[in-house]
This record gives C-alpha cells, sequence and structure tokens, in this order.
C-alpha cells in the first residue's frame, strides 16, 4: 500500500487524510523534508495558496517539494493545491510562487468574482457526475499539449480538473463531499505509477 502524504502546513488537511484513507491509501502528514522523503505521492490541500507558499518557504520546503514534483512523484492538489501545481497563475499577490508542474495557467479566485461558493455535479474523467464544492476556487484559464481536462463546469465551461503525467488538480474539493471517487482515481494513478518503476 503506497504512503501518501498530505502538505500539512495549511488547509484541509485532516478531510484528505480520511478521504485517502477511505480510497484504500495510507495518509500520513507531511511538514518537513525528511517527512517528504518517506512518501511516495502528495496531496496538496485546499486552503489558502498565499499562506501555503509563505510557509512552505519558512519550512524550507519550497525546493525540496519542486525537486521531488520534477523528479515524477505522483501529486494531487485541490483548490489552492491545484494553484500550487501551476506553472502561472493570474491574479497572485505580487511575487506569489508556486511549486509548478503542470503546464497551465490558473486563476486565483476566479469563480469568486461571480459567486465565493457554489457546489455542482461535473463529469469527472468520465466516472460520471461527481458532486463538485467550490470556495473561492480558480479555475484554469489554459492549459499546454500535454495537459488532459477532466471535468468543466458552468458557468462557461471553464476547466476545473487536469492532468498532466503524475499530476492531478481539481478546482474544487472532493474531500468534503465523502465521496472518495477522485482520491481513489489518484490511488489508483500512485499504484500504477509503483508498478512502472
Ligand atoms: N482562493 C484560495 C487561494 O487563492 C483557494 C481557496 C480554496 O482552497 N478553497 O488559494
Amino acid at each position: 500500500v503506497p504512503v501518501i502524504g498530505v502538505l500539512a502546513l495549511q488547509g484541509d488537511v485532516r478531510e484528505h487524510v480520511r478521504a485517502l484513507t477511505d480510497a484504500g491509501a495510507r495518509a500520513a502528514a507531511v511538514r518537513r523534508p525528511g517527512e517528504l522523503a518517506e512518501a511516495d505521492a502528495l496531496v496538496i490541500p485546499g486552503g489558502e495558496s498565499t499562506t501555503i507558499w509563505k510557509l512552505a518557504e519558512a519550512f524550507e520546503m519550497l525546493e525540496p517539494l519542486r525537486l521531488r514534483i520534477k523528479e515524477g512523484m505522483p501529486a494531487y492538489g485541490s483548490c489552492a493545491g491545484m494553484i500550487m501545481l501551476a506553472d502561472r497563475i493570474e491574479d497572485g499577490v505580487p511575487g506569489q510562487q508556486t511549486f509548478g508542474g503542470i503546464d497551465m495557467v490558473v486563476r486565483r479566485n476566479a469563480f469568486g468574482r461571480q459567486v465565493d461558493s457554489f457546489e455542482e455535479d461535473v463529469d469527472f474523467a468520465g466516472e460520471g457526475p461527481v458532486r463538485a464544492v467550490f470556495i473561492r476556487a480558480p479555475w484554469v484559464e489554459s492549459v499546454g499539449t500535454g495537459v488532459e481536462v477532466l471535468a468543466r463546469a458552468e458557468p462557461g465551461g471553464r476547466i476545473v480538473a487536469v492532468r498532466q503525467g503524475p499530476l492531478l488538480a481539481t478546482s474544487f474539493h472532493p474531500e468534503l463531499t465523502g465521496d472518495a471517487r477522485v482520491h481513489a482515481y489518484f490511488v489508483e494513478m500512485v499504484r500504477r505509477d509503483g508498478r512502472e518503476r
């Protein structure tokens, strides 16, 4: 059983640990480089991307995380976590940095201009409708050719879930609904990655 770390600098860590456990994985909180080294994969939770970025710097986790992602560690980011996995962001605070990895432009607080939070059923990766909770959520403004679009939401058919190789990101929070299918999808990605190594 792979050990999936949950980056525990800020955000809804406990909910992800629970969803991963429900999906049959072992989950462990990751705060320090040593804990990161012991994880086979990583979930970056929802929360506030500016805070996660600043704490990652303070805990000397920014470079170790970038390196692991570059080396091909599977990672899944929800909401703020999606922002952290984006190569480029719009509407960040001045100087805001990400871990990067996914060739996409993500706009922070994008839906928030119209409505702060909402729920909607989205078709995720052809798995049928998944209840998606959006809270001051980003959307994906554009993707590079290597990025697969896994879900879109109204209004506007905006991209809200993507995958590039071992990296997965959603604008929404499947950890808040009690439905572990998105986490199960990620756990399966991690298992496959383990078999290929
Ligand atoms: N707006 C937040 C950010 O910029 C994300 C919100 C969330 O994770 N629910 O990081």
